[in-house]
């Protein structure tokens, strides 16, 4: 129809319009294009004139004017939108931001930004995860929001509890990150420990209760090596007669044979140890092999006093033993072997029927008891009586801490002192139950601030002698006793009230 000129009446900054070559106007249309600009140029104006030139009209004239103006701001992200998790190929960490919201993009340094949700981390790392709503054609990105979560670790490795042995270090349960080599004692790594803290070194040898014997004597191998202990002679139970051997008090072997007998060497009942290699299992009263019913009659005639029964072997005691004794004032000491007794007060049995005093392996964990283990067993005896154990010598002086399993749980039951050949007489461990005795340097019993075994008023004394810095505490891991992170008068306090009653 006609032709288009423009007059550029108005370039304000680098806002561009112009009349393209050829550019024609037909049916009210007419285009034109803008070219490229910039943020900078927000703001800016630019203007020009058309005038369409036609045959039967004046000519058309009008003014464009532009301005370019900025974008609309969109809000941030709601940032409880977004989750940063890692993952793990063994080794690697990769942290992933994980959305629901479209149209956003990740960082993880809060300025280079992209599609990519993803990145490698290092263990145990504070990692900053990124996120906003991108740039569109109408909006500007959005403020960012971010958080920071620590990367942690892979996978971590248990290692179950081992037992030391005079062979081998054992361990605690543990549990190893194989990435960064660092030890924990929990399953989430919260509690990171030493390898020393993990380790656990070897034992002393470990004799077995039983005695390994030939005609020179006795001795107790070692559970986990070669290793013996010294060779003790025999201990004579007496010259042989016809109606007894003579045999080793301690390990059973038969020294000389029943007179008028054929056999000769070999072993009588003689103890836990010797269960295996038994012909004849009578018990024994004051030295005598008799049956339990000729030491029923026995204990019956016996007028007080106290009696000394080898069980030879044997382990249940039948009733007509224990009725013999009842409420009569004799003791009577039930040998189970040579390092194990039972101490019964006939005075204190009430009930008669017949009591099973094995004393059967235990398997309780004292992992978390402090000491060296004495041992632990397995009790269905349901009597009134003690046992006596003989530990090893060189723990005189130290302390026996017993243990009781209650509701899954070693439970304090008491505490004895070791007497100077090493024994101790352990009350409490006559009902039916799993026990464990561990002896230990120090007293477990609660508030035993002055390590002397039992509870008294110059445990109250020592800890506020402590407290005030007078003295220096014996048994320094017992004394706090209200659990307050201090040790003041407070808790010597607590042990005046237990040594009264008022407090459990
Ligand atoms: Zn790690
Ligand atoms: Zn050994
Ligand atoms: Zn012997």
């Amino acid at each position: 129809m006609g032709q288009v000129t423009v007059d550029r009446a108005k370039k304000d900054g680098t806002i561009v319009a112009g009349i393209f070559p050829n550019t024609c106007y037909s049916d009210g249309k007419f285009t034109f294009h803008l070219g490229p600009n910039t943020a900078d140029d927000i703001g800016k104006t630019g203007s020009f004139t058309v005038k369409l030139v036609t045959d039967n009209y004046e000519s058309v004239t009008f003014a464009v004017k532009i301005t370019l103006t900025a974008k609309d701001n969109q809000d941030a992200p709601d940032p409880t939108a977004f989750d940063v998790v890692f993952t793990n190929d063994g080794s690697k960490l990769t942290a992933t931001i994980k959305t629901k919201l479209k149209g956003v993009e990740y960082s993880f340094d809060g300025k280079t930004w992209s599609n990519v949700n993803t990145t490698a981390v290092a263990h145990l790392k504070d990692v900053t995860a990124y996120l906003r709503y991108k740039e569109t054609d109408e909006l500007n990105a959005s403020a960012a929001v971010f958080k920071t979560v620590n990367s942690g670790h892979g996978k971590l490795v248990h290692h179950a509890a081992v037992q030391a042995t005079c062979q081998n270090t054992g361990n605690v349960e543990y549990w190893e990150c194989e990435t960064c080599a660092k030890y924990y004692s929990d399953e989430a790594a919260a509690t990171e420990v030493s390898l020393a803290e993990v380790i656990i070194a070897k034992t002393d040898h470990k004799w077995s209760v039983k005695y390994t014997y030939d005609k020179n004597g006795h001795w107790h191998k070692c559970e986990y090596c070669d290793a013996v202990t010294e060779t003790e002679s025999h201990v004579s139970s007496g010259e042989a007669t016809s109606a007894k051997a003579e045999y080793c008090t301690v390990c059973g072997y038969i020294i000389t044979p029943k007179k008028g007998g054929g056999s000769s060497g070999g072993h009588v009942s003689g103890g836990s140890h010797s269960r295996d290699n038994t012909t004849e299992r009578n018990p024994s009263i004051n030295g005598e092999q008799k049956t339990w019913s000729d030491i029923a009659a026995a204990l019956g005639k016996q007028n007080g006093g106290s009696a000394t029964i080898s069980l030879n072997g044997e382990t249940t005691v039948p009733a007509e033993v224990i009725k013999a004794i009842a409420d009569r004032k004799i003791r009577v000491e039930f040998v189970y072997d040579s390092t194990k007794s039972w101490l019964v007060d006939g005075a204190e049995i009430t009930a008669v029927s017949a009591v099973d005093l094995s004393l059967l392996p235990g398997s309780v964990d004292t992992s978390s008891l402090r000491g060296i283990l004495g041992c632990k067993y397995r009790i269905s005896a349901d009597i009134p009586a003690e046992i006596r154990f003989a530990f090893r010598k060189q723990y005189a002086g130290e302390f026996a801490n017993v243990y009781k399993l209650i509701d899954g749980k070693l439970v304090f039951q008491t505490c004895v002192k070791l007497a100077e050949d090493g024994t101790a007489v352990i009350p409490g461990m006559s009902a039916p139950g799993e026990y464990a005795v561990m002896v230990c340097r120090y007293s477990d019993r609660q508030g035993d601030f002055d390590n002397n075994g039992i509870l008294d008023i110059y445990d109250a004394v020592a800890l506020l002698r402590y407290s005030v810095g007078l003295d220096s505490g014996e048994n320094l891991q017992l004394i706090d006793l209200n659990g307050d992170g201090l040790v003041n008068c407070a808790d010597a306090s607590t042990v005046l009230r237990w040594l009264v009653g008022l407090s459990a």
